[in-house]
């Protein structure tokens, strides 16, 4: 009698705590924010949807990922067809589906020459026009692509001494990424910037400062060995840092996850998006005790096509390159972007992170150059004359 009681209460303790556990979780799962100040963007490069359930298939790994509460897909792809990560960034951050290799603009490119169309405001300029802190950290060069996505206008990803130029000048609040050998310590504090090299110099950088940081190579190791400045740890060091009264916009990219797949290194590819993972609950964590933070987590383009085989019961690479697979598009705070599984264009999330940090202007906005012409008769002629001397 005595143990049927007991076994009694301790059903009803295990019901409770099933109860409890539910409740939390679908108390996260509902919080919608209204009165929104902060935009966090994660972007996975190269990272799909397979890219997350291989490394949790194989490693036995949770991700935290996987535990937002909206989903549903980003359609990739750019002008070019199968996106490159230049277009990808300019739909995440402009709004607009432009070339491959053109950086919030519009520009053809007749082998290598460019002639500029327009340029796009991107959301990093929304939000500092509304007085908001802006940062930018990943794991690749200051340079690529992606964070040249948020951070200047080019014709093409490839003009890396222009794309620091104008990170240079472009009046953001931090700039974190590995060195790519361009920026000048000495230019950069002219500018106004707090230089760093470490991640120990990053973080005694001044909170109320801007600040650039050229770490050299030590952001991420294919090998899963100790990074001695890990993408989690600058993620929370920036939102430290970012956080204030007007609110902030920060983008943070993982760049290996591409990196690694077009090696076809499954081993690179789970340590890089395991990295990533972490600094997407970073993020969130900080969501959750703030109350007016949105978090987006999505990736520019999937790569390696990665496929699970149905005889040999287990995930593998079908390409060494990019693809034109919808990605993850994973939300907390907010159901307007994707909720249930829909897919949305990738464009969508710049329009909805502009709308979401309060700018009441006109979006995607577009600057027309007027030079184009001459541009593209110069572009036709230096192509042609490389072609005789050729
Ligand atoms: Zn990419």
């Amino acid at each position: 009698m005595k143990s049927k009681k007991l076994l009694k209460a301790m059903s009803l303790v295990c019901a409770l705590a099933i109860i409890i556990s539910c409740v939390s979780y679908a108390a996260s799962a509902i919080v919608i924010i209204k009165d929104v100040k902060n935009v966090i963007l994660l972007i996975g490069d190269g990272m799909g949807e397979n890219s997350i359930k291989w490394t949790e298939d194989e490693l036995g790994y949770e991700a935290f990922t996987d535990t937002l509460p909206y989903r549903g897909y980003s359609q990739t792809d750019s002008l070019s067809g199968t996106t490159d990560s230049a277009a990808g960034a300019t739909a995440l951050s402009c709004g607009r589906k432009v070339y491959n290799s053109n950086l919030c603009s519009l520009a053809v490119l007749i082998d290598g020459n460019g002639a500029t169309l327009c340029t796009y405001t991107n959301v990093s300029e929304v939000a500092k026009s509304l007085g908001k802190k802006v940062g930018i950290v990943t794991s690749d060069l200051n340079s690529g692509a992606t964070p040249a996505g948020f951070s200047a206008h080019t014709y093409k990803r490839e003009l890396a001494e222009e794309i620091t130029e104008q990170q240079k000048s472009s009046g953001l609040d931090i700039i974190w990424a590995a060195d790519n050998g361009l920026s000048k310590k000495e230019e950069f504090e002219k500018a106004g910037w707090t230089y760093a090299q470490t991640l120990s110099e990053i973080e005694e950088t001044e909170k109320s400062g801007r600040s650039f940081a050229a770490i050299s190579g030590c952001i991420y190791y294919d090998d899963g060995s100790e990074s001695a400045a890990p993408l989690s740890a600058l993620t929370s060091c920036a939102i430290e840092k970012l956080d204030n009264d007007n609110g902030f916009f920060l983008m943070v990219e993982g760049a290996h996850i591409d990196k690694n797949s077009h090696a076809n290194n499954k081993e690179g590819m789970f340590n890089a998006f395991t990295e990533f993972d972490k600094s997407v609950k970073e993020a969130v964590e900080f969501a959750e005790k703030d109350g007016n933070t949105i978090v987006i987590v999505t990736a520019d383009h999937e790569t390696g096509g990665i496929t699970y085989n149905e005889e040999k019961k287990c995930y593998e690479y079908t390409s060494d390159g990019h693809t034109n697979t919808d990605v993850p598009l994973l939300v907390y705070g907010s159901d307007e972007l994707v909720k249930d599984g829909a897919a949305v264009k990738n464009t969508q999330v710049a329009k909805f992170i502009a709308d979401k940090l309060g700018y009441e202007g006109r979006f995607p906005k577009a600057e027309i150059n007027f030079g184009f012409i001459g541009e593209l008769i110069a572009a036709i002629y230096k192509a042609a004359t490389a072609k005789i001397a050729g």
